[in-house]
């Protein structure tokens, strides 16, 4: 095993002119700098200014929806997503058990109950028609809502997870819901410029979240947006990101209890500036693909995971498949130890402390597959 690991390492290092190559890392160029000075200049850091405003309508328009509201990290859109979009205290959400902690904790915020399901091998996120079983088995309809028979809880909503940038069946998850009386709640976090049947991930829902992160395609430092066509949902997101405050020109009057989530103006620059390479980072990352897939020829008993049928990916974290050959941590070990950052996929949510006890179906594939699955460095590379 250990020659042909070691022939790729040495050829990743190569590729990025590295002898330590991380797993992601942010491209900054002039235009941040240009924008950062700016809002240094005319003191406007903080939580008001014009790039954030520009960075909502420029955000909005390249992911086709009506209107986006940046606020500081993608665990907060996702938490007002699931907010503004109508989970209620004790109601259960349906999410995949492989994802980012993010996705159940902002469940938890809103006091309601993360309900896990399996994915499919193709796309990595929810398995919809194991869920339309699964609900068929469990669920009771009382009026209009769906109970799980199980807990006697309201089933509220559906988060499917575009994992790391591959659309997963979405249209097919909307008939689920249709069929159910769910609402649909995208985690678009990492698919920023990842597309499902040439329509943008993000704008399937009722509400979507993204993330930008340092480590996400494209970053504003820490940042994330709630996505949405519905204006109403649009203006009690931006009024309860901004502690709920009536405008006035002095008083300080608020009707609810609102989140301080906005998204600092210098935060929103960064975004401005990345935002006009995001085409550019989907196409360098689409081209290392070519590069891992010809290396990964010489390569026994693993496969690079590719984009599934109607997903244009932005492949943000490039992803190996392990078969039976090896097992993930000597490979993993063998890659740290020679200078090529990896990383395991995440620990399935019902296998963690805060979640072990939550409601779930049967894991058949995310057991199967997520000690399979390792990310490798993914950081787009400036050809020329
Ligand atoms: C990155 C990410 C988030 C949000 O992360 P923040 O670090 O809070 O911006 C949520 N869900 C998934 C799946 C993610 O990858």
């Amino acid at each position: 095993m250990t020659k042909q690991w070691l022939t790729f390492t040495e050829q990743i290092k190569a590729h990025y002119k590295q002898d330590f190559v991380p797993l992601h890392e942010p491209t900054f160029s002039e235009k941040e700098l240009e924008y950062v000075t700016d809002c240094v200049k005319t003191g406007w850091v903080s939580s008001v200014g014009a790039y954030v405003t520009r960075f909502e309508e420029e955000l909005a328009k390249f992911v086709g929806v009506k209107r986006a509201i940046a606020v500081m990290n993608g665990t907060a859109a996702l938490h007002i997503a699931l907010k503004v979009a109508g989970v209620k205290p004790n109601d259960e959400v349906l999410m995949p058990s492989l994802t980012f902690i993010a996705t159940a904790n902002a469940v938890s915020y809103i006091q309601a109950i993360p309900h896990f399901v399996d994915v499919s091998e193709i796309t990595l996120g929810i398995d919809s028609e194991k869920l339309e079983q699964y609900l068929l088995e469990i669920g009771d309809f009382k009026g209009n809502e769906l109970l799980n028979k199980k807990t006697n809880r309201v089933i509220r909503a559906v988060v499917p997870m575009h994992t790391f940038g591959h659309a997963v069946e979405i249209d097919a998850l909307q008939k689920v819901c249709e069929k159910f009386n769910l609402i649909l709640i995208e985690d678009a976090a990492e698919s920023l410029g990842s597309y499902y049947k040439g329509k943008h991930t993000g704008s399937f829902g009722k509400v979507s979240a993204v993330s930008f992160n340092g480590n996400k395609i494209i970053t504003t430092g820490g940042g994330g947006a709630v996505l949405t066509d519905d204006e109403e949902l649009a203006d009690y997101a931006k009024h309860i990101t901004t502690t709920a405050k009536i405008p006035h020109r002095w008083q300080y009057e608020h009707d609810e209890i609102g989140y301080n989530y906005r998204m600092p103006n210098i935060n929103a620059a960064i975004g401005c500036a990345q935002l006009e390479k995001v085409s550019q980072f989907v196409n360098q990352k689409r081209q290392l693909t070519h590069f891992y897939e010809g290396l990964l020829q010489d390569l026994d008993g693993v496969r690079l995971f590719k984009e599934p049928k109607h997903s244009t990916s932005n492949y943000w974290l490039q992803t190996l498949i392990l078969d039976e050959l090896y097992t993930r941590d000597e490979v993993l070990a063998l890659l740290n130890d020679n200078g090529v950052m990896s990383r395991p996929i995440w620990t399935p949510m019902h296998y963690l402390k805060p979640y072990e006890n939550c409601p779930k179906a049967d894991m058949l594939i995310t057991e199967r597959f997520n000690n399979k699955i390792i990310n490798i460095p993914s950081t787009p590379v400036n050809e020329g």
